[in-house]
């Protein structure tokens, strides 16, 4: 049985110890020490990195009983110098207890209990058992913040079951009967193997990133100490990035988007209306043309428009519309007036297909479109030439 030195000291780096037994994971070496300061994977908290004598510990985690600690390389003698990444348990520590002490705050707060725990790479979160509103969140956060900046001292002892009961402890089942709690000087006591700061204040600041709803109750991220500053000053910097492309001074940057968007609405409205005027001013000026068939090609003209401007044509007067436009593909429009007598959709059919595309229609419209936009003029001068073959 492995004596946990991390159980009793949080802050222990560096140890001495004994391999008392080898055994490999996953194709990898791994020994199993007599006392160890490295954590292993454990109630939300990830496990400690570092190394034995030269070798690399990549994964500290309890298996039969046993807590392997798993070697890039192999070991040498039995008698082991061990040293854990200090930065990396900190950091742990950090969101861990960050992580208890909002955890309470949101039941004293929003009475949402925590279901769930993620200590992820970069952000974490909880997962709550009710929707929690923002403001929610945020008197949990300032009551967080209020118990870190206090400097609450954290105190950690190994209770009997009946004990930790009889203090107010939730004992879970799994838990056996000495029960390891948690306990933070008058705000939170809770049973948890992880390891933790001597005071409250060692988390720095909590920092709520977003919420959301997630399975009838919320699912809220935040970051805690180093990582709540990496970002915040990330944040920070994108906005100040955001409202220098608005010209505008951070705490006016909401106002000059709004203003932004307003113009671009108006700017969208007037688009409108002058394509509007384009096609009607358009369309009479291919009615005015000669002929039973009326042909044009365009640059830039989108589906919908081109459309709009061959239905304007053919109510304007009896004919045949064949149009076209070259935007990044070709697109093309054939319509006749009622009464008219051609198979516009196989005559449209014919045409896209000659220039390696396809299209379709009903009736008296038909569209399509070809990746390829060279020979459109020569395609719509073969539809004009052969449209009486495709007359009914
Ligand atoms: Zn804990």
């Amino acid at each position: 049985m492995t004596i946990r030195l991390y159980e009793t000291d949080a802050y222990l780096t560096v140890f001495e110890a004994q391999v008392v037994a080898r055994r490999t994971h996953d194709g990898r070496p791994a020994v199993v020490l007599d006392r160890t300061a490295f954590f292993p994977e454990g109630g939300g908290q990830p496990w400690d990195q570092g190394r034995l004598d030269a070798a690399g510990v990549s994964a500290v985690i309890e298996s039969g009983g046993e807590i392997l600690h798993v070697l890039d390389a192999p070991l040498a003698g039995d008698r082991v110098r061990g040293e854990i990444d200090w930065r990396r348990r900190r950091d742990h520590m950090q969101q861990h207890h960050g992580q208890h002490l909002l955890s309470r705050a949101l039941v004293v707060e929003a009475g949402a209990a925590t279901i769930s725990f993620h200590l992820g790479a970069e952000v974490s979160s909880i997962d709550l058992d009710r929707e929690v509103s923002a403001d929610g969140v945020a008197a949990a956060l300032a009551a967080t913040n209020e118990v870190v900046w206090a400097g609450r001292p954290v105190q950690t002892a190994v209770l009997d079951r009946a004990e930790a009961l009889a203090r107010g402890v939730a004992v879970p089942d799994e838990a056996g009967d000495a029960v390891r709690i948690v306990d933070v000087e008058g705000f939170d006591r809770q049973p948890c193997c992880g390891t933790h700061p001597r005071r409250t204040s060692e988390v720095g600041f909590v920092l709520a990133l977003d919420h959301e709803r997630y399975k009838g109750g919320t699912r809220l991220h935040f970051a805690c100490g180093h990582r709540a500053l990496g970002a915040a000053h990330r944040h920070g910097a994108l906005l100040r990035q955001l409202a220098g492309r608005l010209s505008a001074p951070v705490e006016g940057a909401g106002e000059a988007l709004e203003r932004l968007q307003a113009q671009l609405a108006d700017g969208e409205k007037r688009a409108k209306e002058l394509t509007e005027r384009l096609v009607d001013a358009e369309a009479a000026r291919l009615a005015a043309a000669e002929g039973s068939v009326v042909s044009a090609v365009y640059a830039g003209w989108d589906p919908a428009d081109l459309r709009q401007l061959a239905l304007r044509v053919v109510a304007r007067r009896p004919c045949l519309a064949l149009l076209a436009s070259r935007a990044g593909k070709a697109h093309l429009v054939f319509a006749q007036s009622d009464g008219l007598p051609y198979d516009v959709p196989a005559l449209l059919q014919r045409a896209a297909q000659s220039l390696g595309g396809r299209g379709g229609g009903r009736g008296n419209v038909a569209q399509g479109g070809s990746d390829r936009a060279e020979g459109l003029e020569a395609a719509l001068e073969a539809a004009a030439r052969g449209a009486d073959a495709f007359s009914h």
